[in-house]
């Protein structure tokens, strides 16, 4: 056996043991170590951190309040430039109820409301609308605003993030996602999305949040042309600050998912390097599992299905995976670029629970904080749960409803 393997040996042997990896062995076993001792060391980290054969997700829908955005990131495809009318909009609070309406009318537990960086909008604005979301649906769970959102509203308002953040809070918001994470390694950011918040900035931004008792996720886009130390430093990094995160607040991070780059569509897309963008499913699969490897202290890892499919998204259940993500009903960002989901729930929860039975885990209903709603031992319960035809049905139900409802509201504002 090579002096390699043998090294390799060691170091899932502490893996499978419980033990912590350092950077140098995370990126031997990246290099070196064959993908299904990484599988099966990525299970083992997988079942230490969770231990029962549950598989989670979760019913939310992804909302949009404004697609202008000053940032001109190279891989986005979502963003309207400031003056162009044509693609750009800015959603009117009728506009989001309705979408909110429609995602409880379908089970939804959860919004995850994002936006591009708009030059104009003032705090007052964000404030406003998390505290009407809150007030008029107070059952919806708010999850909104990326750091690089937090950043860009604290620069147009001129308060400090912990002003932004406690605001935020004082009305309605639940927590951060881990968008615009991408990688967090300033070299590659500086050549992807120059103007895009930076690594030190994304982190500061978290650790805020982190300090405030909010939820927050952690993601990672791969295939941006990065080196390898380049992945390793974004999980290194990820990893000391959930270090310190546990220790000052008792809290940090929840979950980590990462996915590979979606670039249709573009500047990347046109660019010379077009073809060296973006990663295979055996890399992601690769990539998923050092990650669960490394990252001993996130408690949840996500498959990302809606940019790699379902039958990869299954698979990675066996790559360290304990989450199965949402149901996603609308996305638009990383759609635009090409991942697979609309404007109805790309996966309905009893295709999410065949995946999941298929893959040999028991499925179960989680909100954001990642606790049981409902676990489905039983297959036969999945019969129970709404297809995408009753799904559609109690959506056109239910706009009927608000249709009607808003036509008696008009006759008695007239009157
Ligand atoms: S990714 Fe976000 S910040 Fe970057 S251009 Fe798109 S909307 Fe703007």
């Amino acid at each position: 056996m090579s002096e390699i393997q043998q090294q390799i040996d060691r170091i899932l042997a502490r893996v499978h043991d419980g033990g912590r990896i350092t950077y140098d062995e995370g990126t031997l076993l990246y290099k070196h170590a064959d993908l299904l001792d990484l599988a099966e060391a990525a299970n083992a980290r997988r079942f230490q951190l969770n231990p029962q054969p549950f598989v989670t997700y979760l019913v939310d829908r992804n909302i949009n309040y404004t697609n202008y955005c000053i940032t001109d990131c190279q891989f986005c495809n979502f963003y309207a430039l400031p003056g162009d009318n044509k693609k750009g909009y800015v959603n009117s609070k009728e506009t989001l109820g309705k979408k909110i309406e429609e995602a409880l009318a379908l089970g939804a537990t959860r919004i995850l409301m994002q936006g591009g960086h708009h030059p104009d909008l003032p705090l007052e604005y964000y404030t406003d609308l998390v505290g009407w979301i809150h007030q008029t649906y107070p059952t919806i769970e708010i999850n909104a605003f990326s750091p690089s959102e937090i950043q860009h509203i604290s620069n147009v308002s001129g308060q400090s993030w912990h002003s932004v953040l406690s605001a935020l809070k004082a009305v309605g918001l639940q927590g951060l996602p881990g968008g615009g994470g991408e990688i967090l390694d300033d070299e590659v950011r500086k050549r992807v999305s120059p103007k895009k918040i930076m690594t030190n900035d994304w982190f500061g931004v978290m650790k805020v949040a982190h300090e405030l008792g909010l939820t927050t996720t952690a993601t990672m886009v791969i295939g941006f042309r990065e080196e390898l130390r380049h992945r390793m430093n974004h999980l290194q990094r990820l990893r000391d600050e959930q270090d310190d995160s546990l220790a000052r607040f008792g809290s940090g991070f929840n979950a980590f998912i990462s996915w590979t780059v979606q670039i249709e569509n573009t500047p990347l897309a046109r660019s010379r390097f077009a073809q060296e963008y973006g990663a295979t499913s055996t890399e992601y699969l690769r990539h998923t599992a050092i990650a669960r490897i490394f990252l001993d202290n996130l408690p949840h890892i996500s498959a990302s299905w809606p940019t790699q499919g379902a039958k990869v998204g299954q698979v990675a259940l066996h790559f360290g995976c304990d989450d199965f993500g949402s149901t996603m009903i609308e996305e638009n960002v990383v759609s635009a670029a090409g991942a697979i989901t609309g404007a109805m729930p790309a996966m309905e929860p009893r295709e999410i629970h065949r995946q999941i039975r298929a893959a040999g885990f028991i499925p179960v209903q989680r909100n954001t904080d990642y606790q049981h709603l409902c676990v489905y031992e039983d297959p036969a319960a999945d019969e129970a749960l709404p297809s995408l035809a009753d799904i559609r049905e109690r959506a056109a139900a239910q706009a009927k409803a608000l249709a009607a409802a808003q036509k008696i509201a008009n006759v008695t504002l007239l009157n």
